[in-house]
């Protein structure tokens, strides 16, 4: 063993050598000498635990690997042919144009974030939407945070603390990405009261959980799942009419932060903020990233008198909405003022694409693969924790055969990579959620890589 640990190559050595000299032309010296020593010292671990010696060539070959995958961004841009357009994972809503001109524009330079022109004194980033997110839900009022978790955090923390929420049993769940109901609520110090059972809660639930401790009562949108069979819930609107017999506020978490009726493509209703607003919800709460289709943030929209207060408290700076994120909701949300949601918005360009438009993509998309695909029928996903029981019909291009795990990996790694879904032994793309502008990186992917598995 002592031969091994002789035979490994000096710092020195190393630097010498090609490759890694060549890494001092595009790093500092001593980064470079820092990655040398990194990597004999995880070798001498291997060593010592009775690894083999790797050969010099490797040893150098992983120094300047080591090196690119430190200088280049790891988070990268990918194309969504999953066919589930709100994909947590994969950043959820792409932005429209104008929201990304927007941001862009707040990332170069000073903007008035927090500057009123008119008098030239200290503003409110806030002032940028909030007349905006009044005008299109009909509320007295409204404040943006930094996403959806942070505003019922918020809201349970500034209006909540110490007392009582009553919320359906049903509803105190996990949303996804480990938040959840129960400990968000533990989290701001309010006392969560479950009432009714898993599948079915009355309003007589709520009325008899009342008590002078309470101080609202809470509905969650049970976004991502369903609950189907014997079941039964209360309506916003019997919520409202029961807390203000009793002088209580009802928040309402509603997640997607939909705007549009969904129903009109088919799809199970969605609740969408205006309704609850008019239904006479004191909070609404959503994601700007959802269905709304803008950048992350968490909007709160109601009663002017408590919204104030979620202004005011010191929560609220500590998760502020950052200036482009600002800038990109201001954006969306002026689509949705003009009516242009449909064709500006991408996530709603995808749900309300026709499906014969679909299918003329996905046929290129197969002729590209030469042979190798089929086209079919299939479903898109909402995902995002939105319309757990809705899909649109769409049109999938489908790789069946034994070369359907190695065609997945091929696309994956490629310079802008493709993730589709693999169904058993098929790996599925489709066109829905991949944006129109990246059919040509999409065609050209697809060619490349049949290309590749037909030649031996
Ligand atoms: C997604 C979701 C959240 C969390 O929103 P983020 O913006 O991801 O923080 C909270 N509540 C509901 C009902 C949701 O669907």
């Amino acid at each position: 063993m002592d031969t091994e640990f002789r035979g490994l190559p000096s710092v020195d050595k190393l630097l010498s050598t090609g490759p890694v000299k060549q890494l001092l032309e595009d790093y500092p010296h001593d980064l470079v000498v820092d990655l040398v020593r990194q990597r004999l010292q995880q070798i001498r671990q291997l060593l010592a635990g009775g690894k083999p010696r790797p050969a010099f060539e490797e040893i150098v070959e992983s120094i300047v690997a080591q090196a690119a995958a430190l200088g280049t961004p790891s988070l990268r841009p990918v194309i969504n042919a999953t066919g589930v357009i709100l994909h947590t994972n994969l950043g959820r809503a792409p932005l429209s144009g104008e929201a990304i001109a927007a941001m862009a524009a707040a990332a170069r330079g000073y903007c008035n974030l927090e500057f009123d022109l008119a008098s030239g004194t200290r503003g409110s980033r806030n002032s940028h939407v909030e007349s905006l997110l009044c005008q299109l839900t009909g509320a007295e009022a409204a404040l943006v945070v930094n996403n959806n978790a942070a505003a019922v955090l918020l809201a349970l923390m500034a209006l909540a603390k110490k007392k009582e929420v009553i919320v359906s049993r049903g509803q105190a769940v996990e949303i996804g990405g480990g938040f959840r109901i129960p400990d968000v609520m533990r989290q701001s110090g309010a006392k969560l009261v479950e009432v009714g059972t898993t599948n079915s809660t009355y309003i007589a639930d709520y009325e008899q959980a009342i008590s002078p401790k309470t101080a609202a009562l809470l509905r969650v949108h049970s976004s991502n799942f369903k609950v189907v069979g014997f079941t039964h819930s209360v309506t916003i609107e019997e919520m409202v009419t029961l807390a203000e017999q009793h002088g209580l506020p009802v928040f309402d978490d509603i997640g997607s932060g939909c705007l549009l009726d969904v129903t009109r493509f088919g799809l199970d209703p969605e609740p969408m903020v205006q309704q609850s607003v008019a239904a006479g919800v004191a909070l609404t709460l959503f994601s700007g990233d959802k269905l709304l289709g803008g950048p992350q943030a968490g909007i709160i929209v109601g009663r002017k008198e408590l919204v104030d207060r979620l202004k005011k408290h010191p929560l609220a700076r500590a998760i502020r909405i950052d200036k482009l994120d600002l800038a990109g909701l201001a954006a969306t949300l002026i689509h949705y003022l003009k009516g242009e949601a449909l064709s500006k918005v991408p996530v709603w360009r995808m749900i309300s694409a026709p499906l014969d438009e679909i299918d003329r993509r996905a046929k290129r998309w197969a002729e590209s693969l030469g042979g190798l695909a089929r086209v079919e029928d299939g479903e898109t996903m909402i995902g995002g924790g939105s319309l757990p029981g809705g899909t649109l019909p769409t049109r999938l291009v489908a790789i069946g055969g034994g070369k359907v795990q190695a065609l997945s990996e091929k696309l994956r790694h490629r310079q802008i990579p493709v993730i589709g879904r693999i169904s058993g032994t098929t790996l599925l793309l489709d066109p829905r959620s991949v944006l129109n502008e990246e059919d040509d990186i999409m065609l050209q992917a697809l060619h490349e890589v049949a290309a590749g598995l037909k030649s031996p």
